[in-house]
């Protein structure tokens, strides 16, 4: 089985949080003996050979964040599916009980009953002229993802919409970079520099020049870590 690249973060409890790298869009978070699926594609991983989801997080509908097959195959009856909207709720009727789909509008939050994580929704859309088609507003998510304090949060594809101050200072910050569907390097520097993270990690990055890339963030304090995220 192909493996992939693991970034692990020691809490002040002394429980892990571990980031697994898929591709793409396509990553996962373990943390106390469960795990989240951000944006599970078959393309990027064969989530055949991956342990069952307790939470999915979809962003939007595009296929290259949504697929059914690969939340099929994470899924149990006890996944929770986090998404956008109930397009992709109807979408997989018969994997996931009703119970377990929830749909979550821009802030609206997700508090995790037996472990301390709470997720709460963003607005995730274009804001360029002429780009709106691709991602339109009011449709999308990016997510914050809140584990004991430890704050992560994945833009989905967009460009800034959103310098939150629920977002700022975050530990971890996952930016789609990819003109013209999500940010150009220059976006994703103002947005990263507005945030303040303590890691950066582009993601979702196709065709960005990767080399002009590090040379933009390297002037900042903060940690710019790159995977096979393309
Ligand atoms: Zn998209
Ligand atoms: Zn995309």
């Amino acid at each position: 089985m192909k493996t992939f690249d693991k970034d692990l973060y020691r809490l002040p409890s002394g429980k892990n949080v571990e980031f697994e790298f898929y591709g793409h869009a396509s990553l996962s978070i373990a943390y106390d003996g469960m795990v989240m699926y951000i944006d599970p594609v078959s393309t990027e991983a064969d989530y055949t050979q991956l342990p069952k989801a307790d939470i999915i997080l979809v962003t939007h509908e595009h296929n290259d964040h949504f697929d059914k097959n690969a939340i099929e195959n994470i899924s149990s009856q006890n996944t929770i599916l986090i998404t956008n909207t109930d397009k992709i709720i109807l979408n997989t009727d018969k994997i996931i009980t009703d119970t377990n789909k929830i749909v979550l509008n821009t802030h609206e939050t997700f508090k995790n009953k037996n472990k301390d994580i709470t997720i709460t929704a963003f607005a995730a859309h274009n804001t360029t002229a002429g780009r709106d088609k691709f991602h339109p507003t009011n449709r999308d998510n990016g997510y914050l993802i809140t584990i004991e304090g430890f704050r992560i949060y994945v833009s989905g594809d967009t460009e800034m919409v959103e310098d939150d101050a629920r977002i700022k200072n975050c530990d971890i910050l996952f930016l789609a970079v990819n003109q013209p569907y999500t940010m150009t390097i220059e976006q994703a520097e103002h947005f990263a520099a507005v945030i303040c993270p303590k890691v950066f990690y582009p993601y979702h990055t196709t065709d960005t020049d990767m080399d002009k890339l590090k040379e933009t963030f390297a002037k900042y304090d903060f940690k710019t870590i790159i995977h096979q995220m393309q």
